[in-house]
């Protein structure tokens, strides 16, 4: 007899300013500093069995600062910066869309996938076989709290310092 895979929980995790620094578009290898306590915050999710998720926007695509290849490749980096460390990002979803797009490619009036909205939350979900109930999101503006309060799921407001510290007393010690 074969069990079904129980839905495992996860943190979705914004990017800029939450995992890294938000230097205004970050996209180069030069950019990608990692902030203070990120790996170790999501080392730590894991060992609680936590699935790491990173949803962001990245409007920089749809205003021709970079190329969507540019995007992932960075994102690609930031998830072997992080696997180094010893800490799984297990996907990356981003939104290069935008109502101010220069590309007509990447425009959008209010794509589904950009926060406030909750579309890559809920694509992630179906995905990565994710328990909603069990899940919750740090992100550092309102946009990211209201994209997890539409998906059905706590958000919380990192507001700077160490993001291991901060993820430890959302857990409770
Ligand atoms: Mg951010």
């Amino acid at each position: 007899m074969t069990a079904l895979p129980t839905a495992v929980p996860a943190v979705f995790l914004d990017r800029d300013g939450v995992l890294i620094e938000d230097s205004g578009y970050p996209h180069r290898e030069a950019d990608l500093v990692l902030l203070p306590g990120a790996t170790e915050a999501v080392r730590r999710l894991n060992s609680l069995g936590y699935t790491a998720v990173i949803v962001t926007n990245q409007s920089g695509v749809a205003r021709g600062l970079f190329t969507e290849d540019q995007m992932h490749a960075f994102n690609a980096l930031l998830v072997r910066r992080f696997a180094a460390r010893g800490a799984r990002i297990a996907a990356v979803y981003a939104c290069p869309f935008h109502d101010e797009a220069e590309d007509p490619r990447w425009f959008h009036p209010d794509h589904p996938d950009r926060k406030p909205n909750p579309g890559m939350i809920l694509r992630a979900i179906a995905e990565h076989h994710i328990d909603p109930a069990r899940s919750f999101l740090i992100g550092d503006k309102a946009s990211d709290l209201e994209a997890a309060k539409r998906a059905g799921m706590p958000g919380f407001l990192f507001e700077g310092g160490n993001l291991d510290h901060f993820v430890r007393e959302l857990l409770g010690g």
